[in-house]
C-alpha cells in the first residue's frame, strides 16, 4: 500500500510521514531528499544549474541511496545534513524543474514505492508518482507557522530572510505543488503533529478495511 503525502514546505510533511509511517510500520520515502541531494552533488561539482540534460545524466549516473537509519547518501557521501543547509533550500527547485530531471526521479521513486508498503511525501506524489496510492493526503499551513517551524531546523539564518526564502520557494514550486483530486486536504496550522499522523492513520485502516 502507497500512503502519499504532499503539500508545500513546513506543511509538516515530513515529520508526519516519519511519525506515521513508524506507526504503521510501513517504510518512508523522502522525494524531497532526493532532489536535494541531487542539487548537492550538481553544486559540488560545478556544474551549470540550468544544463537540463547533464543534470538528467547526473541523477542516472549517481542515484540517490537511504540506508537502514535512513541517512541520505549520493555518490558515496553521507549528505543526511548538509542538503538541510540554505543554500540547497534555495537552489532546489532551480534543479528540480527540469523535466529530464524529473523523469529520471520518478522513475527511481515508482521502483521504490513498489517494495512493499511505504508512505512517500513530497509535491507530486498523489498526482504523478503514485496516482493509484490507497491514501492521499495534501498538507497545508498558514505562511506564517511554516516559517516559524522552520526556524526552529534553520538556526543559522534570519527570520525574515526565511520568510523570505519560503516565499520564493513557494512560487517557484507552485507549478508542481498540488492535490490530487482525490486528496484529503489537512490544515495543520493548528494541530498536533500526533492529531495529524492520528487523522491519516485513520484513513489507512479505513482502506485496509475494505
Ligand atoms: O520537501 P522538501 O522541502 O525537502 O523538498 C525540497 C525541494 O525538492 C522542493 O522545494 C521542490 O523543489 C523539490 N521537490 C519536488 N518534487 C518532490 C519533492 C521535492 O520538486 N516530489
Amino acid at each position: 500500500m502507497i500512503v502519499a503525502i504532499d503539500g508545500p514546505a513546513g506543511a509538516g510533511k515530513s515529520t508526519v510521514a516519519r511519525a506515521l509511517a513508524e506507526r504503521l510500520g510501513f517504510r518512508y520515502l523522502d522525494t524531497g531528499a532526493m532532489y536535494r541531494a541531487l542539487t548537492w552533488l550538481a553544486m559540488q561539482r560545478g556544474l551549470d544549474l540550468g544544463d537540463e540534460a547533464a543534470l538528467a545524466e547526473l541523477a542516472d549516473a549517481e542515484p540517490v541511496v537511504f540506508d537502514e537509519d535512513d541517512r541520505v547518501w549520493i555518490a558515496g557521501t553521507d549528505v543526511t545534513s548538509s542538503i538541510r543547509e540554505t543554500r540547497i533550500d534555495r537552489m532546489v527547485p532551480v534543479v528540480a524543474r527540469h523535466p529530464a530531471v524529473r523523469e529520471v526521479m520518478r522513475a527511481r521513486q515508482r521502483q521504490l514505492g513498489r517494495e512493499g508498503d511505504v508512505v512517500i511525501e513530497g509535491r507530486d506524489i498523489g498526482t504523478v508518482v503514485a496516482p493509484d496510492a490507497a491514501v492521499k493526503v495534501y498538507l497545508v499551513a498558514d505562511r506564517e507557522e511554516r516559517a516559524r517551524r522552520r526556524i526552529a531546523e534553520r538556526p543559522g539564518i534570519g527570520a525574515d530572510a526565511l520568510a523570505t526564502d519560503l516565499r520564493l520557494r513557494d512560487e517557484s514550486d507552485a507549478a508542481r505543488t498540488r492535490p490530487a483530486p482525490d486528496a484529503i486536504e489537512i490544515d495543520t496550522t493548528h494541530l498536533r503533529v500526533e492529531d495529524v499522523v492520528e487523522r491519516i492513520e485513520a484513513l489507512v485502516r479505513e482502506r485496509t478495511a475494505v
